[in-house]
């Protein structure tokens, strides 16, 4: 008997202090068949969180107690909330800066006032990207899928990358980019692109997200972040991972 797993509806924490946008967003994420719970301040959606481990947070940033950055910080240094995807909502898109420069690990956000259907779409997006699926057939280490590149070597279906031998933490979307990247390699892609295919859908969010990502990717694979030989940037177009041959064995 094959058990049907889209059936198992995932479940969403909203942390929002705000009353209407609560309902709004409650109304149309069950609409969409979405269990929906809500936290009105950051310390009882920090303790949900961590009792009920939802599949998806979305997280304001301002609330009271303890702020929707706080909360992220927590969550992201937590073994059991750590993978959890955040949706992080800002009134001001200077405070977005605040949040990508803190590198605090959210994978996507989004600047009130904001479409709640456009929201909707990238909570879907982000869901799916979360279901492995059902596996076709055993996998062994041996005919495991691997991307090697100098020192990076990337497991697409583990979601695991190695760098010069050690495991290295990336996000979501780090992952995805890196992917990309190397599955393409030394060929450009443009921040357009990278964009398009990552955050997969249409999007507002500017391409200056997408420069912020690749610093963040370059601290983590690059032995000279400052030098970076893997990732190079294509000036005025978008970026290129480096070929294999180009790189040092
Ligand atoms: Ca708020």
């Amino acid at each position: 008997m094959k058990l049907d797993h889209t059936r198992i509806p995932h479940s969403i924490l909203v942390v929002e202090d705000e009353e209407d946008i609560v309902n709004l967003l409650v109304f149309h994420l069950e609409r969409e068949g979405y269990r929906v719970q809500s936290c009105s301040s950051g310390t009882s959606g920090l303790q949900h969180a961590l009792e009920d481990l939802p599949d998806l947070i979305i997280l304001d940033i301002m609330l009271p107690e303890m702020d929707g950055l706080q909360v992220c910080r927590r969550l992201r240094s937590n073994p059991k909330t750590q993978t959890i995807p955040i949706m992080i909502l800002s009134a001001r898109r200077e405070e977005l800066d605040k949040v990508l420069g803190l590198e605090l690990g959210a994978d996507d956000y989004m600047v009130k006032p904001f479409s709640v259907r456009e929201l909707v779409a990238r909570v879907r997006a982000m869901l799916r990207r979360l279901d492995p699926g059902i596996p076709s057939k055993e996998t062994t280490r041996d005919d495991e899928a691997v991307l090697v590149l100098g020192d990076i070597c990337l497991y697409p279906e583990r979601h695991q990358v190695l760098v010069r031998g050690e495991v290295c933490e990336l996000t979501h979307k780090e992952f995805a980019l890196l992917n990309l990247l190397m599955a393409n390699a030394g060929k450009v892609l443009t921040r357009d692109v990278l964009l398009q295919r990552v955050w997969g859908y249409e999007t507002e969010i500017d391409t200056r997200t997408v420069d912020v990502h690749i610093r963040y990717l370059r601290r983590k694979v690059e032995e000279d972040p400052a030098h970076p030989c893997y990732i190079e940037t294509i000036r005025g177009v978008g970026y290129r991972f480096a070929r294999a041959e180009s790189l040092k064995p």
